[in-house]
């Protein structure tokens, strides 16, 4: 009778060494890895054995089976908006066992939306456990950050995946070692104030310039902000270091503390920062700054791809390590090559971390280079679905999956692709997030989103007899924070000129219409720049059209893409430009859903 590994098998005694843990958790790897359909089913058991009672299964028919056939037969495959009203129940208080049998302990926050809003993932307890075996790492200088966190009405505690966790003992508890240290205290990563927090870090991080071996943040688009920030405040920073006392705006008192601990006069180095900083050039600051770091740990995945040659540049070609794929849904896997090159990034899936089934996608849209996935699924297409250990080398798949915490068959909403196999698993390119056109940071605009924010913001041309004859969009990432670009060719046929505070106006009225998690990134994290109109000369998209049918796109079937991201259409489209615009302030953000504040305020 195969054995699944213990339930326990993420936790590791506290007494074992670094260097046992590690070897313990490879073996794991190398155990799972080597039996994958053997455990997924398993698990599936495991997780409906458990969850036998819950309301959610036994709705659809299961009553208390646990076999791979059945469950298949019986439990449709969802999006969100399926479960949308079950969520919601236990937002606001009912604690019957809904969808898990365990109490579900806090949601957590998906930067995917429903509505505008951040979707809510169940979580429980125990899940953390199973997370933090993928959260080892080794010394370095990572810039970590908080974000805000909210209380549905019946006061579950909602907040992003990584706040949840840096909050938690788990990590805030994490036995000392001289390797697996970071250069930032915890007080400084859990100040929930953006500025003090960043300023902190960085500072630590120069302090301890020659300790640092490795370099990071959780996606690629964050470490750009702190080189950034360091652009702009290395001389404050300088100060502090040559004088050993800490700027004012610090005024976290827990910061001051920690922080004090670490910074020392020290004139030799503010001298030698404020040398490099004020050179013309920065690139290669990090391997000058830092000059024992071996690589830079960031996600370069999926739309961050987006920021690999700023990297290159600021590390002078330092390797970029992207070590795991994991969501707020589930931890799905880590990279088993960290220092492959980004293009080949795979990531293995770990079988005991959830139950993975996979719908084969087809075609990429050549154009966009966005995949569209049928929204519902006929019978036949839920029969397509196949497990981990069938999926096929080369083939691409939306994830699905099953979880711990009460998800059944839920579509993820990524395409990956087939690229190998760790022993009997298979390993996965990340491919895209499916219908996602823009993306900065954790922002994830889509063409729908788009075209109703585009709607609304082009009212403000009314009362000019101006009409949109066509537009797209682009992200760029040449400035730091990125910003999204809309290209909108207009027909005009009132006589008085628009002015600029109009277009301006569109620019706000776009932002106010997207998602929160833009709003967010705008308002809040400041991870994302203010976003421009730039008005281009009639006949720009017939140019655009004429240039897509030179590449191959046929006649027929040309539409116009909404998003843009082949060089050559965007250099044409800027070449054409007329005038541009950017949002004058901020779109309007706050934390919770905004059906939570009605509540409060009712
Ligand atoms: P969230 O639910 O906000 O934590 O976002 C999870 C999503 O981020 C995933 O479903 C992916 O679309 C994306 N993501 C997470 N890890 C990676 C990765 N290593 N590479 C590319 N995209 C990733």
């Amino acid at each position: 009778m195969p054995e699944a590994p213990k339930k326990s098998a993420h936790k590791f005694p506290s007494n074992l060494s670094v260097s046992e843990k590690n070897k313990k958790a490879l073996h794991l790897i190398e155990d799972v890895t080597s039996r994958p359909d053997e455990i997924q089913e398993l698990v599936l058991s495991e997780i409906l054995s458990r969850n036998a009672h819950v309301e959610y299964l036994r709705r659809h028919g299961l009553a208390g089976q646990t076999d791979r056939d059945t469950f298949k037969k019986i439990i449709p495959v969802i999006k969100y908006e399926d479960i949308q009203p079950d969520i919601n129940r236990i937002a606001n208080g009912d604690k019957s066992p809904i969808l898990c049998s365990h109490p579900i302990s806090e949601f957590l926050t998906s930067s995917g939306t429903s509505g505008g809003e951040r979707k809510l993932m169940p979580t429980i307890e125990e899940e953390l456990e199973r997370r933090s075996f993928l959260y080892n790492k080794g010394k370095g200088m990572y810039f970590l950050f908080i974000k805000s966190e909210a209380k549905t009405p019946s006061g579950l505690l909602a907040r992003p995946v990584l706040t949840s966790y840096y909050k938690s003992s788990h990590f805030k508890n994490r036995p000392y070692d001289p390797y697996t240290n970071y250069t930032s205290p915890n007080e400084t990563i859990l100040c929930s104030d953006s500025y003090q927090s960043m300023y902190s870090q960085m500072l630590c991080g120069l302090c301890l310039h020659s300790e640092v071996l490795r370099v990071g943040a959780v996606f690629a688009s964050g470490f750009i902000r702190a080189i950034r920030f360091l652009e702009k405040h290395w001389p404050m920073l300088c100060h502090d270091i040559r004088t050993g006392t800490l700027n004012r705006e610090i005024t976290d008192p827990s910061v001051r503390e920690a922080v004090l601990k670490i910074l020392k006069p020290d004139q030799k180095l503010a001298n030698f920062i404020e040398t490099e900083c004020s050179k013309k050039s920065w690139q290669g600051i990090l391997t000058r700054l830092w000059p024992n770091t071996k690589y830079v740990d960031v996600i370069v995945t999926g739309t961050m791809s987006q920021y690999i040659p700023t990297l290159d540049y600021y590390s002078n070609g330092l390797p970029l390590v992207c070590t795991m794929y994991a969501s707020s849904e589930c931890y799905f896997g880590v990279n088993l090559n960290p220092l492959c090159k980004p293009s080949d990034v795979s990531y293995t899936l770990i079988p005991t971390m959830a139950y993975f089934e996979f719908l084969p996608v087809n075609k990429n849209n050549v154009v966009t280079n966005s995949v569209t996935v049928r929204d519902s699924l006929n019978e036949k297409e839920r029969q397509e679905l196949v497990d981990l250990a069938d999926v096929k080398l080369g083939h691409e798949y939306e994830l699905v999956v099953t979880t711990y915490a009460g998800l059944y068959r839920y579509r993820v909403g990524d395409v990956l692709r087939v690229a190998g196999f760790k022993n009997k698993a298979p390993q996965f390119n990340f491919i895209c997030r499916k219908n996602v056109v823009l993306s900065i940071d954790s922002d994830k605009t889509d063409e729908v989103e788009l075209q109703n924010a585009v709607k609304n913001a082009v009212t403000h041309l009314m009362p000019f007899d101006a009409t949109l004859t066509e537009y797209t969009s682009y992200a760029d990432t040449t400035t730091i924070p990125g910003h999204y670009v809309l290209f909108w060719e207009l027909s005009v046929n009132g006589t008085i000129p628009i002015p600029p505070s109009v277009f301006e106006d569109c620019c706000l009225a776009t932002e106010e219409s997207f998602n929160s998690v833009y709003r967010q990134g705008r308002a809040s994290d400041k991870s994302i720049g203010p976003l421009e109109i730039k008005i281009v000369e009639s006949g720009t998209f017939d140019k655009l059209m004429d240039y897509a049918i030179s590449l191959g796109a046929s006649i027929n079937q040309y539409k116009t893409p909404r998003c843009v991201k082949f060089a050559p259409i965007v250099e044409l489209l800027n070449s054409k430009v007329v005038s541009s615009y950017f949002s004058p302030k901020c779109p309007k953000w706050s934390p919770g859903h905004k059906q939570w504040m009605n509540i409060k305020s009712s």
